[in-house]
């Protein structure tokens, strides 16, 4: 069968690069899709993922069998509606599921409403209310914009300056809520589950992370590494993210009837007092999704047939490897950036992978960087240690001219 997977970035790579492994796919396509997938035999479909009626007509002509949505924005504008309204057959939540990520109130709604622990939180769609919320407020405090932000919305502010600095700017009104929360804190982590209308099965687990430079320094980016497994989220903790967490949210879903086949990540923090969900995303991670999907040893492309079916998902069956995902970014990432970076030529190697990202060919068809983050250098091995060596040893061989990345991926899971 031809799939179809709507998207650019790395992780509609990684998503590419897991289905032509399938025994049940001939063909995967990927709109718009980068050069780099060519690569690994995946054909580029130059149709833009907010184009919904071209990639409906494209899913027609080429009997695509169904089509796994990557990004948020294509979710969040009704890409699901408009592929069930025509009869195609499409992986992912409904407009309406989809505010989960798309609505951080909505999302707070529906976890108090089937008892999920979050942080106390509270929403003001005026400054008087604003006014009202600061008066009490004790800091740290975190201070959210209710849409999608693309990773600019959340502001951690230490005193009332900065929060009467930040709410300027954000102009509140009923159209423009902002959403106060109680700081948080503990590790993170990324739970990725794959639902349909009957069943759910949990993905492996990874960590990211989020800011531009070592240690956790400087703002937050669109996620600057990941590795999975993640040794320090114990058995324990697991277990009790499972029962507080997971079924709760996933019971929640289907008794609220959402129209929702596909994916839910739970970002969630650790704390003192348990886990709590930070957010929900309707969608794969990126840049986790490059260490989440090698570990998956089914048949990706049968689970994800299983799952637009609304068939029993198959058990996963995880591999004990280890992965470390090491992002390549342009020089000046995440603000402006630079681009046109040749990139060397890569083989086939035992020790890791690139998933290519943000890339473009040059005149002779070589490709270049194309800004932002351009591509994920994955180190493979028997261990988080293993896989962190391997990736900065593909690293060290793999010199591009005014790129930067991190060179602490991974060391939380090392260092314990
Ligand atoms: P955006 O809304 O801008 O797209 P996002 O959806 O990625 O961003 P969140 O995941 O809600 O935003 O928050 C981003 C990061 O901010 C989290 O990974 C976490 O580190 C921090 N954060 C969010 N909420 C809290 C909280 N209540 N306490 C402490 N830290 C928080």
């Amino acid at each position: 069968m031809k799939v179809l997977v709507i998207g650019s970035g790395g992780r509609e790579f990684a998503i590419c690069r897991k289905l032509k492994t399938s025994a049940l796919i001939d063909e995967v396509y990927c709109a718009p899709g980068n050069p780099g997938m060519e690569r690994i035999g995946v054909h580029p479909v130059e149709i833009q993922e907010n184009n919904f009626e071209a990639l409906a007509t494209f899913a027609k002509q080429h009997a695509i069998a169904w089509t796994m949505v990557g990004p948020e924005d294509a979710l969040a504008d009704g890409i699901v509606d408009y592929f069930i309204s025509n009869d195609l057959k499409i992986i992912g939540p409904d407009k309406q599921a989809a505010q989960l990520e798309s609505s951080k109130d909505f999302a707070l709604n529906f976890m108090q409403k089937f008892h999920i622990p979050t942080a106390q939180h509270q929403t003001c769609t005026s400054m008087e209310e604003v006014d009202a919320v600061l008066a009490q407020t004790s800091y740290p405090t975190v201070i959210k914009k209710d849409g999608l932000a693309g990773g600019k919305g959340v502001f951690i502010v230490e005193n009332q300056k900065e929060a009467l600095k930040i709410l300027t700017t954000l102009k509140v009104s009923p159209q423009s809520p902002v959403i106060f929360e109680e700081y948080l804190d503990g590790p993170e982590y990324s739970i990725f589950v794959l639902l349909n209308q009957k069943s759910f099965q949990i993905l492996p687990v990874a960590q990211d992370h989020k800011k531009i430079f070592d240690h956790d320094r400087g703002p937050n980016t669109g996620g600057m590494g990941a590795y999975s497994p993640v040794p320090q989220f114990t058995v324990v903790d697991f277990d009790r993210t499972v029962n507080e967490i997971v079924e709760p949210t996933i019971n929640g879903i289907h008794t609220m009837g959402f129209n929702y086949t596909g994916i839910i990540y739970i970002g969630i923090m650790m704390t003192a007092n348990g886990p709590k969900v930070i957010e929900y995303n309707v969608r794969l991670g990126d840049p986790e999704t490059q260490v989440v999907l090698p570990r998956i040893k089914n048949d990706f492309g049968k689970l994800l047939t299983e799952c637009v079916d609304q068939a029993d998902l198959d058990p996963i069956e995880i591999d004990s490897q280890a992965y470390v995902n090491v992002v390549l970014a342009a020089k000046g990432y995440p603000q402006n950036y630079v681009k046109d970076q040749r990139l060397p030529e890569f083989t086939i190697h035992d020790k890791g992978m690139i998933d290519y990202a943000n890339v473009a060919v040059d005149d002779q068809e070589r490709l270049i960087g194309n800004g932002g983050r351009i591509l994920s250098v994955i180190g493979i091995g028997d261990s988080i240690k293993e896989a962190q060596v391997n990736a900065y040893e593909i690293l060290s061989d793999y010199p591009v001219n005014q790129t930067y990345y991190r060179h602490d991926i991974a060391n939380r899971a090392v260092q314990e």
